[in-house]
């Protein structure tokens, strides 16, 4: 089953203490897109400028990504650029450049609009609600936001919580929407907002899954060395609806089987800079790393 994903497509220049790329392809929409696409063909809705090259159009369509959706506007790609510090859970914003990002309504072709799965990534609530009044009957609906969004447009994203199934946001995001310190208090008055399931990223201490019903941990996966964590979160969250998607299976187990899935992929995107790694990655290394994830928190050991 496709996916639809509305979000970024832009360049990014980094700097971490491990070196920089400076323009590489980035944006939210691209990582959830190249994730997700291990597991299931996805659609994309984006805009970018006339200066997008071709070369990366053709990588996007070698991963089952259409295309059909991602505008080109007179103008310029937008872009950002981000410094990590030592303690790489902190990074400050140098530059942010919408460019035709900033006049972005998102228009669904035809071809997506029955889609049962839509992430609809970090953008203004208002035009996420755009995305879900343009299609037909959604059946999994999972969204993330950021502070901005939260101070600016919090009447907007309420009203959108009311209508998503999974909410997948980090610790920080989570304590501000919800004015709760505690995580598992954040996440209780998160529920309450509307959705289902809310999925809580906490950086290199993992993820965190609550419902009504049950909470479901996992770390992440360890590694000797980060060099860029650009894009894990949006990784991670195409990995779990691509998950989704392919199994079709939302239940309490297939959410955490998908889970495991973001989970892994965020663990690859991580290992180099901005989206080098997920280029070269092969399902057989997504398959290992799987297994070995489960061996990790196998508590029985057996
Ligand atoms: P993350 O590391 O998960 O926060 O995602 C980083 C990605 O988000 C980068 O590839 C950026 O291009 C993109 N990005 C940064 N700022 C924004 C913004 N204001 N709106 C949309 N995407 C953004």
């Amino acid at each position: 089953m496709s996916i639809v994903v509305v979000g970024s497509v832009f360049f990014d220049s980094i700097e971490t203490p491990h070196g920089k790329v400076d323009r590489a392809l980035g944006g939210a929409a691209t990582y959830f897109s190249v994730a997700a696409s291990f597991f299931t063909p996805v659609k994309m809705v984006a805009t970018v400028g006339e200066d997008f090259p071709e070369e990366e159009r053709s990588f996007l369509q070698s991963r089952r990504i259409d295309l059909s959706g991602l505008e080109i506007q007179t103008g310029l790609t937008g872009s950002w650029s981000g410094r990590y510090h030592e303690d790489m859970n902190q990074r400050d914003t140098l530059d942010l450049q919408l460019n035709v990002f900033a006049d972005f309504r998102p228009r669904l072709p035809s071809s997506y609009r029955d889609a049962q799965y839509v992430f609809l990534a970090n953008i203004d609530p208002k035009l996420q609600s755009l995305v879900l009044d343009q299609l037909s009957a959604p059946g999994v609906i999972g969204c993330d936001t950021m502070n901005y969004w939260i101070s600016n447009a919090r009447g907007d994203l309420e009203q959108l919580l009311g209508r998503v199934g999974l909410l997948v946001i980090n610790d920080e995001e989570a304590r501000q929407l919800s004015g709760e310190r505690n995580i598992v208090r954040a996440a209780r008055k998160l529920l309450e907002m509307g959705p289902k399931r809310v999925l809580i990223k906490r950086g290199e201490y993992g993820v965190i899954q609550f419902s009504s019903d049950s909470i479901f941990a996992v770390p992440a996966f360890p590694l000797e060395e980060v060099f860029d964590p650009t894009g894990a979160g949006d990784t991670f969250a195409g990995g779990l609806m691509g998950e989704l998607a392919r199994s079709g299976d939302v239940s309490e187990a297939g959410l955490r089987r998908a889970i495991v899935c973001g989970s892994v992929l965020a663990s690859f995107v991580v290992e180099d800079f901005g989206m080098r790694r997920l280029k070269k990655l092969t399902r057989e290394e997504v398959d290992r790393r799987y297994r070995q994830f489960v061996s990790l928190t196998d508590i029985e050991a057996r």
